[in-house]
C-alpha cells in the first residue's frame, strides 16, 4: 500500500497518523534540562549514578564522583521493578524513606535527579524530589502511568521494553506528547533475543535502533548499555560505540562497591572504571562536535 519502506514496520502513514507529534515529520526537538544541559543538539549528557539509591551515604559518596568528573545528572531508584517479588535484607528498594534522602542530596549537592515512577500514587510525592521522571522498561505500555505522569510536565525518559519494536514506543511516547508535554527522551536498553552470549547477558543493545529511532522520530534517544548487558565488564565498550552510532545521551550506572550492590551487583561501573570511561567518552565527543556533560 502506502509504504514507502517495503519490508520496514514504520510504514510512511504512521508517520503522520500513528505518532504525528514524535515523529521525524516535526522539528527536531531539544530537550532542555537547564543553562547547558539539554538532549537532541550537540550535548551529550551522562546520566549517571547506582541502580537503587539504597542510603544517605551511598548516594552522597555517588554525588561526590559526579562533582570529580563534571557531571549533574544523577540516576537512582526508590522504586525498583524487580524481577521477582521476593526481597531479601541484601536485595531491596528504599521505597518512600528514599523520598527524604533524596531531598537531602538536593539540599547538599547541584545535580539533576533522575528517578523512575513505578505507580501513578507516588507521583505527588515524588514531584518535589525528582526533577526527571524515568518510565521503566515495564511500563513503557502503562498509557494511564505515562499520561499522569507526563501531566506534571517535567522531562521523561521513556525506555524501550525488550520485547516491543520501535512502531510500539514510539506509540508510547505519543501518549505523553498528547498531553502537551514535549520533553519526551526515548531510551535504548536492549532487546530479548531467543539466545544470548551467556547466561548472565540477559539483552543485548540494539546500537542499530539508535540511527534508527532518529530517522523516525524527532525525539532524542539515550543508550543505557548497562541494562542492556547486564555485565560491567562490557559496558565501556558498548557506551563508547553508542556515543559513535550517535546516541544524544547516556545512562551508566556505577556504585562504591559494585558487587555488593543492592541490585544488579554485575553490571555496575567502580568509581575509578567510571572515570576513565568518562575520559574516553570526553575524547571520542570532542572528535565528533559533542560535548559530555
Ligand atoms: C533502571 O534503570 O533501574 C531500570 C530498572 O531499567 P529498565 O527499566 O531498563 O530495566
Ligand atoms: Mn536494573
Amino acid at each position: 500500500m502506502d509504504n514507502k519502506f517495503p519490508g520496514k514496520d514504520i510504514t510512511d502513514s504512521d508517520l503522520k497518523d500513528k505518532f504525528p507529534l514524535s515523529s521525524s515529520i516535526n522539528k527536531k526537538k531539544i530537550i532542555k534540562i537547564d543553562n547547558n544541559i539539554s538532549f537532541g543538539g550537540d550535548v551529550v549528557p551522562i546520566i549517571s549514578g547506582p541502580n537503587g539509591i539504597e542510603n544517605k551515604d551511598l548516594i552522597f559518596k555517588c554525588c561526590e564522583v559526579l562533582e570529580k568528573n563534571n557531571l549533574k545528572l544523577l540516576r537512582g531508584q526508590i522504586y525498583k521493578p524487580l524481577t521477582f517479588p521476593y526481597r531479601s535484607k541484601k536485595y531491596y528498594e528504599v521505597g518512600d524513606e528514599g523520598l527524604k534522602i533524596l531531598e537531602e542530596v538536593r539540599k547538599n549537592f547541584d545535580v539533576i535527579i533522575v528517578s523512575e515512577v513505578m505507580e501513578s500514587e507516588k507521583l505527588e510525592l515524588m514531584k518535589d524530589v525528582v526533577d526527571v521522571f524515568q518510565i521503566g522498561a515495564r511500563n513503557m505500555q502503562n498509557f494511564p502511568l505515562i499520561s499522569k505522569t507526563a501531566k506534571l510536565n517535567k522531562p521523561i525518559i521513556l525506555k524501550r521494553h525488550f520485547g516491543c519494536s520501535i512502531r510500539d514506543l514510539l506509540g508510547s511516547s505519543e501518549y505523553a506528547l498528547i498531553e502537551k508535554n514535549e520533553k519526551v527522551i526515548l531510551c535504548e536498553r536492549g532487546i530479548s533475543a531467543p539466545h544470548t552470549h551467556k547466561s548472565t547477558s540477559r539483552f543485548m543493545l540494539d546500537i542499530q535502533a539508535i540511527p534508527a529511532i532518529k530517522e523516525y522520530s524527532c525525539l532524542p534517544i539515550i543508550s543505557d548499555p548497562s541494562h542492556a548487558c547486564f555485565w560491567h565488564e562490557w559496558v565501556e565498550p558498548l557506551t563508547l560505540a553508542s556515543l559513535a552510532a550517535g546516541a544524544e545521551g547516556l545512562m551508566i550506572e556505577f556504585h562504591p562497591d559494585p558487587r555488593n550492590a543492592a541490585v544488579d551487583p554485575l553490571q555496575a561501573l567502580n568509581f575509578d572504571e567510571f572515570t576513565t570511561l568518562v575520559k574516553k567518552l570526553r575524547l571520542i565527543g570532542s572528535s565528533l562536535n559533542k560535548k559530555i556533560l
